[in-house]
């Protein structure tokens, strides 16, 4: 045989077991990816919140795939979320470039394609013009090139997923297609993943509502509970001892009973109105005479009121035009919480201020006050504020009903308040252009 032709058949050898090895190398790699995407769809699989979901979908990608990372992004109003997979540093410069992301131009790619619904492949970052910063941010992050793939939900693009290589020109058709086939398992995985979330949110409101109808039943039983309790003992005990009573005791236990009715129907008004406001129902606006109308919630309440310093300062000749019902609802209810919420003899200040066509209306006080992160919540039914079992008896619903007779006239209601110092709540009233002839009181 020929030195030539023992060359011949090396070659011919060497090159059918290159081709050997090549499709086996090959054919170990595609076993790979697909047990990598299989990884990642079993882990999705068990994983039910969204961002479990995407960073896990992102770490598998970026190692499948041979990227530096990868980051998903979903849109989150104006701005995008971010997950990112495996780089520590990547995240961060994701979030800052995230924000108002839908308003900034040149738009960022992962905005570019959510809006296309097509992949976007970005050989070299250097010659890309995204928003401002989004170089210098690839650059911190040593991102030289990046693969996009919109993640196709039911609903549209939700979102895109990007991959991030370190070296320029770093990807081709096999990238393209592992890129895609993980944004479409981010996509199966965030739609679970959202369903689920909104499972759990729906639970937890009927959790909340049922908390609050446990609560409100107790509040009103207790509530119902005491002055019925009281007017019971004391007719039973008139009725047992009437003729043993001198005039003044029996003067004094039909008081009790009179005041402890009077509690009954307060709770028996705000239920009824609670209701009524539901049903949107509110009657029409009259000019009232503002002082008037003061002065007679003023008598409603001389009892509640008698052991504190009122002061009124009111304009003469204020006039609003406001629903007389609602007007003095509002009044009644934070006069009211004034008096049981300040100590005796601390002064309780009703104002008025005309500006701008409005009357802003203020009752301060010198009591407990209100701390910072409760003067929302106490606008909300059935909250009381946390102090314990030892505070006045209430049962959440006197600012609900303030609220919204003030909303339904189109107006606000508001508190300021510094815990140990007082409260003030104050609420706008239109102001009247009519004169009424009271007045001229
Ligand atoms: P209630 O007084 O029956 O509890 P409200 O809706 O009138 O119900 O008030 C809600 C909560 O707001 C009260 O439980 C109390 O903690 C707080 N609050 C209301 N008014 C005042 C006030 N003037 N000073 C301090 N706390 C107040």
């Amino acid at each position: 045989m020929h030195w030539w032709s023992i060359v011949a058949l090396a070659g011919v050898v060497a090159l059918a077991a290159f081709v050997l090895l090549r499709t086996q190398w090959l054919r170990l790699r595609r076993e790979r990816e697909l047990l990598e995407l299989y990884r990642s769809l079993k882990e999705i699989s068990s994983s039910p919140d969204v961002k479990t979901v995407l960073t896990t979908v992102a770490a598998h990608a970026a190692q499948a795939i041979g990227a530096k990372d990868a980051v998903v992004m979903i849109r989150s109003g104006e701005d995008l979320r971010t997950f990112s997979g495996i780089d520590a540093d990547v995240q961060p410069i994701a979030n800052v470039l995230g924000r108002q992301a839908f308003e900034q131009e040149p738009p960022l790619p992962s905005v570019v394609v959510m809006r296309t619904g097509q992949p976007l492949l970005i050989d070299d970052v250097r010659d890309h013009a995204g928003p401002p910063g989004f170089q210098d941010a690839c650059e911190a992050a040593g991102v030289r090139s990046v693969l996009c793939a919109p993640i196709r939900a039911s609903s549209g693009v939700a979102g895109c997923l990007n991959l991030a290589f370190d070296r320029p020109n770093a990807f081709g058709p096999r990238e393209e297609r592992l890129a895609t086939a993980y944004a479409e398992q981010a996509a199966l995985g965030l739609e679970r993943a959202i369903v689920y979330e909104l499972e759990q949110e729906a639970m937890q409101k009927l959790q909340e509502l049922d908390a609050l109808r446990t609560d409100f039943v107790s509040a009103v039983s207790h509530e119902i509970h005491t002055p019925l309790t009281s007017i019971c003992g004391f007719s039973e005990l008139l009725t047992e001892t009437w003729d043993e009573l001198v005039d003044e005791d029996r003067q004094e236990f039909l008081g009790r009973i009179a005041a402890q009715a009077k509690q009954l129907a307060g709770l028996v008004d705000d239920l009824l109105d609670v209701g009524r406001l539901d049903a949107g129902a509110i009657g029409t606006a009259e000019p009232l005479h503002l002082r008037m109308l003061v002065r007679s919630v003023l008598e409603l309440l001389n009892e509640e009121l008698q052991r504190h310093r009122i002061h009124v300062d009111i304009p003469a000749r204020t006039v609003v035009n406001a629903n007389a019902a609602g007007c003095e609802r509002i009044l009644f209810n934070l006069l009211t919480n004034a008096a049981k919420y300040s100590p005796p003899g601390s002064l309780i200040a009703i104002r008025a201020v005309t500006a701008d066509g409005e009357v802003t209306m203020s009752v301060c006080d010198e009591g407990i006050g209100i701390a910072a992160d409760e003067q929302e919540k106490i606008f909300e039914r059935f909250y009381r504020a946390q102090r314990g079992d030892a505070g006045p008896r209430g049962t959440g619903l006197g600012l609900p009903i303030a609220k919204r007779y003030a909303e339904a006239m189109g107006r606000r209601i508001w508190v300021t308040s510094e815990p140990g110092a007082g409260s003030t709540f104050s609420f706008t009233l239109e102001l009247g252009d009519h004169v009424v002839e009271a007045a001229a009181v």
